[in-house]
């Protein structure tokens, strides 16, 4: 069991959709957001239904005018996850959102921070035992009119920090905002304090860790496309999570929240904090040995897959013998390719040798053989029952081999028996 850093822990949800713990010893939930309008009222069901579907734990809907918490009372009753209202600007907003059952709110220090107002929605989470998330974004926390005065003040705090100015201005507005909270004897708190930057969060995160034991939200915000929001995102979420801080996650991509769930558990489960679900896909990125079309069938292996198969099998799809019998040899199931054709194996036993075009038929077939095999205990998952003895590299991978070795197969099938 990987360190976690102590904190309370308060609990999302109701008997009917679930509770969700956040903090102590519960497992870190993965959190997502709608992109659609929530007084869109079918569409924003359905967007949640497929949220959840694809993982989310809990998912947060934006409420900005009375419409979208009117929708909400609506919409509440036809989903099966815990709701987070999130709310900027209008107090109303937190107030209209707990009347309508929602089971979390989300404020934003930055711009909800007259102290009356903060205690009416502090009373009536309080009333309701609702959790409430304080968010303390870089881009909404730092304050225009007096920033240059705080930074004065404060900068002293952080010197040595690269992000000393920042990290100052964001505690002293934690610190402010949570005394509210302790006046109330309020403590059902998560906070949550994103950033652009990926290395102000690290140490936004790590300085709050050091100073509160309410469980933290991590997230940086406004991460962008996928394309280069996942690095943006995984490299300070699995920093802060490695070294135990952080309780939920949520992603945040420039597209469908779908990716942002996939890719939030796929980060947990990398790092050991959840139970994988579904396959654990390894492939090799192919190289100039390769004589299939390996990224086609990946993607379709990995599909299929996720469509198919619900027990964490491990599968391999690798490109040639070079590697691929000491990948094999880790996986459940495995293919490695040849020249048009793939060999493949189960748990270290050959079980086929297939032309290209039947690789993934067959692939499939036999995950789903093994996956029945595991259910009724006749296998057991990571368990290898033989060592796998490469094939003959002409023989059995197809004659076209002799383009990959260069003349010199012997020397590439030793290189692979001694694993090198
Ligand atoms: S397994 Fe073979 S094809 Fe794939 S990257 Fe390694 S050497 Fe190249």
């Amino acid at each position: 069991m990987a360190y976690r850093r102590p904190t309370r822990q308060v609990t999302v949800g109701d008997d009917r959709v679930g509770r969700i713990r956040i903090g102590g010893d519960a497992p870190v939930s993965v959190q997502t957001m709608t992109a659609g309008y929530t007084y869109d009222i079918d569409k924003c069901v359905a967007e949640i239904h497929k949220l959840a579907a694809a993982g989310a734990d809990i998912v947060r809907v934006a409420v900005p005018e009375k419409k979208d918490t009117d929708a909400l009372k609506e919409i509440l009753p036809q989903v099966r996850v815990p709701i987070v209202a999130d709310v900027h600007f209008h107090f109303q907003r937190a107030l209209e959102s707990i009347e309508a059952g929602v089971h979390k709110i989300r404020l934003n220090p930055g711009n909800i921070s007259d102290k009356v107002q903060v205690r009416d929605v502090i009373q009536a989470c309080k009333q309701r035992k609702l959790p409430i998330r304080i968010g303390v974004n870089e881009g909404s926390i730092v304050e225009r009119k007096d920033k240059q005065k705080r930074l004065k003040e404060l900068g002293g705090v952080f010197s040595n920090n690269r992000h000393g100015h920042f990290l100052a201005i964001m505690i002293a507005k934690l610190e402010e905002y949570l005394d509210i909270f302790h006046e109330q004897d309020f403590h059902d708190i998560v906070i949550s304090a994103k950033s652009t930057d990926p290395t102000l969060a690290i140490d936004a995160y790590t300085e709050i860790s050091k100073r509160f034991d309410y469980p933290l939200h991590l997230g940086v915000t406004h991460a962008g496309p996928k394309e280069t929001g996942t690095i943006r995102s995984v490299v300070p979420l699995g920093h802060l999570l490695a070294s135990g801080v952080g309780d939920t996650i949520r992603i945040s991509y420039a597209n469908d929240p779908v990716y942002e769930v996939q890719d939030g558990l796929e980060l947990l489960y990398c790092l050991g904090l959840r139970p994988r679900k579904g396959v654990e896909l390894i492939a090799c990125p192919t190289c100039g040995r390769i004589q299939v079309d390996l990224f086609t069938l990946v993607q379709d292996v990995r599909k299929k897959l996720a469509e198919e198969i619900k027990l964490p099998i491990k599968v391999a799809v690798m490109g040639c013998i070079v590697n691929g019998p000491g990948e094999a040899e880790g996986a459940d199931v495995a293919i490695f390719a040849g020249d048009r054709r793939g060999i493949i194996y189960v748990q270290g036993q050959r079980v086929a040798n297939v032309p290209e075009e039947e690789i993934l038929e067959a692939l499939l077939a036999e995950c789903r053989k093994f996956e029945g095999m595991v259910e009724q205990g006749q296998a057991k998952l990571g368990e290898k029952k033989v060592d796998i003895l490469p094939p003959d590299p002409i023989g059995e991978l197809g004659s076209g081999f002799d383009k990959i070795a260069a003349g010199n197969v012997d020397k590439l099938a030793t290189l692979t028996v001694s694993g090198k």
